[in-house]
């Protein structure tokens, strides 16, 4: 490996003025750059191939680090100015953006390139982007192209109204107060009872889950979850319907048999038909872990229920809870004090450190966007690699969830990586499933800055079909759920490590379940698939219909569950790709020794042979370089059959 060691990172401003130029100058000039560059190439195009590729590369580089920044700063800045600011860049950057990939005398330009003179990346360069802008439609005549851009306006639209829907769509539920039994104090604290002497909760997520998962009156929970799944009901409905009628028209113009073809051509799985066979391929493999399952919930309820003939979704969530105390024996608020914050912290820099054969220097002074914010520089064998941001704690005006994000895209000879982490972790003791998502995200962000030194902006990165990017970040989850591991840097006060036992019973009490809530998976994955693929007159009827196939659990009747499925808005008919990738990030931590998770032999090929090549080559590929065959369910399968560890 060797290093380009004279590229610096960027240098953030210090104050608000100097924040607001500083965007300026990384979006809106680089945005008229892009202009120029472009104007530059139609004028002026090389004879020489080679040369036109470059040009065409020195393009979407500078559009990168536009929309880098201004995604970045619109999530994270504390001023609202500054937010607002990288907001309106954003915007004009997706304008420009869509406007370049559906010029015609750019994709005439690219067409004509020889490719036969081309060394292996430029002709990976040049068959994907010609690709991804024939899925724009440049290529169709005058009038198909305007109602192209007609469709894709009002899908957004649709989008944005079927997402709205949902957010605005708050329920409420009048219940006793007597039936708040079993919930947390808190939670009992902050639903006072009303003038009428009755308790309102309603379907938001922090009301609504910790209310599934502990209320011990099963009508309640019935009455919540009955109200949950009639979330946007019937409003969305419709919109749904018209949305998915556009999309069917929109895939047929561009020659497409429906919608999942078109969508899955750019990704690992690559057709429709492969999307179904997969989503039956899971159930039949989760079928027997998941009745198994099924069944001690089941007895678990007749404990309480003794008339109780079958167990649908309004006491599956709580009887898993009362299953995982029950049987695994996981204290939460004992688990809570091996993890403190800063401890974990400096544990994950040494774990993936120690992993990646990287170092992490803490850049001191470093100006950054906010006081919390901390800046490492990232080393590697022969010098400097990149820089990463930590941003871990939640403030006023932040981005809510945990996501990486990039600030950079690392090329080779021009600039190095950079990324940040965007979490919301509380300061002192977290919970382990914070822990667990803390390693998720950082395998974005490792991915990010080891793949930052390619030659093409497209390869830079996580760069790779989207029904990949998950799989390095599940894989890095392992980590987060093994006692070896974790005892280097969960410890509590006394300095005392998290018990061995401990770990594993956690990790039982985790995989309880894991059968049946696939088949849930699938069932999704059906209802985005078949949806799209072969949409029913009455869209509840096609649900209800799938749910009998693939859940393990029995449709609830008088509920719309569809309506609030947000998911059909981003993922259209790829809601599979959450439980693809687990799949593959099984099939690579088939390639570790469960005994050994921190042999770099492994750790270091897996690093060079998927993490750094990005987007230079198919997922596929990656993944049988490192294994040494082709991926496939197995280990998978395996880890789904095997019955959770009770101890004791
Ligand atoms: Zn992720």
């Amino acid at each position: 490996m060797t290093h380009a060691t004279d590229l610096v990172p960027l240098e953030l401003p210090s104050d608000p003025t100097g924040w607001s130029d500083w965007l300026r100058s990384r979006c809106d000039d680089n945005l008229d750059l892009v202009r120029t560059r472009v104007a530059d190439l139609k004028r002026q195009p090389p004879s020489e191939p080679h040369a036109v590729l470059s040009g065409w590369n020195d393009i979407m580089a500078v559009l990168r680090s536009a929309s880098s920044v201004a995604g970045l700063m619109s999530q994270v800045h504390p001023e609202e100015e500054i937010r607002t600011q990288a907001e309106a860049a954003q915007q004009e950057t997706s304008r420009l953006s869509t406007d370049v990939s559906l010029d015609r005398e750019l994709y005439d330009l690219l067409s004509r390139v020889d490719a036969s003179t081309l060394d292996a990346g430029a002709d990976k360069v040049l068959s994907d982007t010609l690709r991804d802008i024939r899925r724009a439609g440049v290529d169709k005549d005058e009038s198909t192209r305007t109602r192209l851009r007609a469709i894709s306006d009002e899908e957004t639209l649709l989008e944005q109204e079927f997402s709205k829907g949902i957010r605005d769509s708050v329920l409420e539920v009048s219940l006793d107060p007597s039936q708040l039994g079993g919930l947390p104090l808190d939670f009992v604290a902050g639903h006072p009872t009303g003038d009428d002497g009755r308790v309102i909760v309603t379907t938001d997520y922090p009301d609504a889950y910790p209310f599934l998962s502990f209320a011990a009156d099963a009508a309640a929970r019935r009455d919540v979850m009955l109200a949950f799944n009639n979330r946007a009901w019937p409003q969305n409905d419709a919109v749904l319907t018209q949305l998915l009628a556009l999309r069917a028209e929109h895939a047929r113009l561009l020659g497409f048999d429906g919608w999942p073809d078109y969508d899955a051509e750019i990704k690992m799985i690559g057709r429709g038909a492969a999307i179904a066979a997969f989503i039956d391929e899971i159930a039949t493999a989760a079928e027997e872990s998941g009745r198994r399952d099924r069944a001690v919930l089941l007895d678990r309820l007749k404990v309480d229920h003794p008339e109780a003939t079958d167990i649908d979704r309004a006491d599956t969530t709580y009887y898993a809870e009362v299953v995982r105390r029950e049987r695994f024996d996981v204290d939460a608020q004992q688990v809570r004090t091996y993890f403190d914050f800063a401890k974990v912290r400096a544990g994950l820099l040494d774990v993936t450190g120690r992993l990646f054969g990287l170092s992490y220097t803490l850049v001191p002074g470093a100006t950054t966007w906010h006081e919390d914010v901390a800046a490492y520089d990232v080393h590697a064998e022969g010098g400097l690699l990149g820089r990463i941001y930590l941003d871990l704690h939640p403030r006023e005006g932040k981005y809510k969830h945990a996501a990486q994000f990039d600030l950079v895209a690392g090329m080779r000879g021009r600039q190095l990586p950079e990324g940040a982490l965007v979490c919301n972790f509380p300061r002192g003791l977290m919970e382990h499933r914070d822990v667990v998502t803390l390693f998720h995200e950082f395998g974005h962000l490792v991915h990010h800055v080891l793949a930052g030194r390619h030659d093409w902006s497209r390869f830079s990165g996580v760069a790779t079909e989207w029904d990949f990017v998950e799989a390095p970040s599940q894989l890095l989850e392992e980590w987060a759920w093994h006692s070896d591991v974790l005892r280097t840097f969960a410890t509590d006060e006394s300095g005392e490590p998290i018990p061995a036992a401990l770990v594993d019973r956690m990790r039982a009490a985790n995989e309880f379940g894991k059968g049946y809530q696939a088949r849930t998976q699938m069932f999704y994955a059906a209802v985005s698939y078949w949806l799209h693929h072969r949409r029913g007159d009455d869209l509840t009827a096609q649900v209800r219909d799938l749910q009998s196939t693939y859940d393990l659990f029995p449709f609830i009747e008088g509920t719309h569950f569809h309506a609030s499925f947000g998911h059909l808005g981003g993922y259209s008919s790829a809601y599979y790709t959450y439980m693809w990738s687990l799949v593959v990030a099984k099939d690579l931590f088939s390639a570790f020794d469960p005994a050994d998770l921190m042999d770099t032999e492994v750790s270091h090929r897996y690093r060079d042979q998927v993490l750094a090549a990005g987007g230079s080559k198919d997922a596929a590929d990656l993944v049988a370089d490192f294994l040494g065959r082709p991926y496939n369910a197995d280990a998978f399968n395996r880890w789904l059959a095997a019955a959770p560890g009770l101890a004791g």
